[in-house]
């Protein structure tokens, strides 16, 4: 069975997963523990067990980072949080507004390290796209974080942190009954998630929760890039929307574009999809398809994909290839999408074109990457 942690080893030639940062001072973020950890910490603390329920409450209901606001808890206990722990937010090193609505934030973590993330409005809704990982261990060709060179995976308290950021910008503790900014989260930003399972699993618990940020498991996508293994695992285990970054109907192809593909490729990803549980009309799995000019863009192609997902419960989202600095593909011509996206959609398939958001700040599916690469020893050092 292959370890969520650690991705299969052909396909990690970089081994620089870093240990998870530590704070400046020395406190424990209280952010990305789990119900039982905040419980265990009151348990040694000899406090009642519905501390935790409280805590839990201001951290993930409120909103609130100060414990001089909680209010319900004795001034003693307040000072004895204080001096150990702390309810932090991910430092933003930038946030940059796109003209169309996006914003993008650059967000440095206490080991220097950085990641991006990006909300997307719509008119009654908006999505936050979440990395899982600082860059990305796989090297998919079309793709800008696949070309970064540094990775580690991002702790829950780092994946958690990104949409209290959000809520925060936005003055969402609790918030507006309606017309909300933050009530999607799609986990397509940097990275793989599956790769990085354990600690996007915890994170998610702790957004999904009921009594905290609420947001619920259909509002929530999980993208991969096809670790088959895992697929199954995460559908039960926390039964999100899930979509599959395709891209190509042909191993030899996909091999090409998503190197994984080699490791597990098109037959035993779409096994792994057809275990999903829960699947139906109202739960579809989305395939993702970035459109790639005189590469995967033909009517033959489309074809190929409909025969392959035929009999499942999905949807396909075509991506208009979005471009980046040195990216070697251009974006399919508007008669080839209409062409694909009508044979899809002949074939009984929802098959929207997802219009790019944010690219004139970068922020658009595909082109987040940052700076963060390992300090060098310089040779005077070495
Ligand atoms: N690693 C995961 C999730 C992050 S990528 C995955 O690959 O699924 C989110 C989506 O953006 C994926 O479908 C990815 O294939 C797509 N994407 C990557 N680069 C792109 C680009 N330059 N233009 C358009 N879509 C891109
Ligand atoms: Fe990684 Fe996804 Fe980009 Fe591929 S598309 S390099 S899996 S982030």
């Amino acid at each position: 069975m292959l370890d969520p942690q650690i991705s299969p080893p052909s396909l990690a030639p970089f081994k620089e997963a870093l240990p998870a940062p530590s704070h400046a001072d020395g406190r424990t973020n209280l952010v990305g523990m789990s119900r039982e950890e905040l419980g265990d910490l009151f348990k040694t603390m000899g406090e009642p067990a519905f501390r935790a329920k409280q805590l839990w409450g201001w951290i993930y209901g409120k909103g609130a980072r100060d414990f001089a606001d909680m209010t319900d808890m004795s001034k003693k206990l307040r000072a004895k949080l204080e001096e150990g722990y702390a309810v932090r937010r991910p430092h933003v090193s930038r946030l940059q507004d796109s003209i169309d609505g996006t914003k993008k934030w650059l967000l440095r973590m206490p080991d220097g390290q950085e990641i991006e993330t990006v909300h997307i409005p719509e008119d009654d809704r908006g999505a936050l796209c979440v990395s899982s990982q600082v860059g990305c261990t796989l090297t998919c060709k079309f793709c800008h974080t696949g070309t970064q060179r540094l990775v580690r995976n991002l702790t829950p308290e780092e994946i958690v942190g990104q949409v209290m950021l959000c809520k925060d910008t936005f003055d969402e503790w609790p918030g507006p009954e309606t017309n909300r900014k933050l009530t999607n989260i799609v986990m397509m930003g940097m990275g793989e998630p599956l790769f990085n399972y354990e600690n996007v699993a915890k994170a998610l618990r702790i957004i999904m929760d009921a009594e905290g940020i609420a947001i619920s498991k259909r509002r929530i996508t999980l993208s991969t890039s096809g670790v088959a293994p895992l697929i199954p695992r995460a559908g039960e285990e926390l039964g999100v929307m899930l979509a599959i970054s395709l891209h190509a109907v042909r191993d030899d192809l996909r091999d090409v574009l998503v190197p994984l593909n080699k490791k597990y490729p098109i037959a035993e990803l779409l096994a792994a999809c057809r275990k999903y549980p829960t699947l139906s009309n109202a739960r579809r799995i989305t395939f993702e398809y970035v459109m790639l000019k005189g590469v995967n863009d033909s009517e033959a192609d489309a074809r190929e994909l409909v025969r392959l997902i035929a009999g499942l419960p999905a949807k396909v989202n075509l991506i208009p290839f979005n471009p980046w600095p040195g990216s070697p593909y251009e974006t399919s011509t508007q008669g080839a999408i209409d062409r694909f996206s009508r044979i899809v959609m002949d074939a009984g398939f929802s098959s929207p074109v997802r219009t790019p958001r944010g690219r004139d700040i970068l922020a658009a599916c595909g082109q987040l990457k940052t700076e963060s690469r390992r300090e060098r020893p310089s040779r005077a050092t070495e």
